[in-house]
């Protein structure tokens, strides 16, 4: 009875989880008809979609010039350049997720003033984040729970 509680919240919980990161998530998942067409895969990874090649390379090479983003994490989706790539990033990547799960819509705005105060600083906007210090803190520690 207890076991079948704990199972029944821990349910509710990763289903709000979803909800509350849905708004973002659709975002990638509108680019998921685009990967497929264009020649990607697309696959689903301990509760996230992971999408891969296509046009991704041509739409992550477009967002920062002189900077090769290998994966963006979007909510419950992950996109990357290739299979490589998503395994490659694939720690870091959660911690991303985790943070999205954590703050839901706020993450968007919040990600971009962490940007703006490190650049208004003379900071590195992407280095000098405190979500990218922390994911890649966590992911070279192994953490990605
Ligand atoms: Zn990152």
């Amino acid at each position: 009875m207890i076991c079948s509680t704990w199972h029944t919240v821990a349910g509710v919980r990763k289903a709000f989880k979803y909800c509350w990161v849905l708004p973002v998530s659709c975002i990638g998942i509108v680019l998921i008809p685009f990967v497929i067409l264009s020649g990607g895969a697309v696959s689903f990874t301990a509760g996230v979609i992971e999408a891969e090649g296509g046009i991704l390379p041509f739409l992550l090479s477009r967002f920062r010039p002189h900077f090769t983003i290998d994966a963006m994490t979007i909510g419950h989706v992950i996109i990357g350049q290739n299979r490589e790539s998503l395994v490659l990033c694939r720690d870091h990547e959660r911690i991303h997720v985790r943070q999205y799960e954590r703050w839901g819509l706020l993450f968007l705005p919040l990600y971009l003033l962490s940007s703006t105060a490190a650049l208004l600083r003379g900071m590195d906007p992407y280095r000098e984040n405190r979500f990218e210090k922390e994911a890649f803190r966590a992911s070279s520690a192994g953490m990605t729970q």
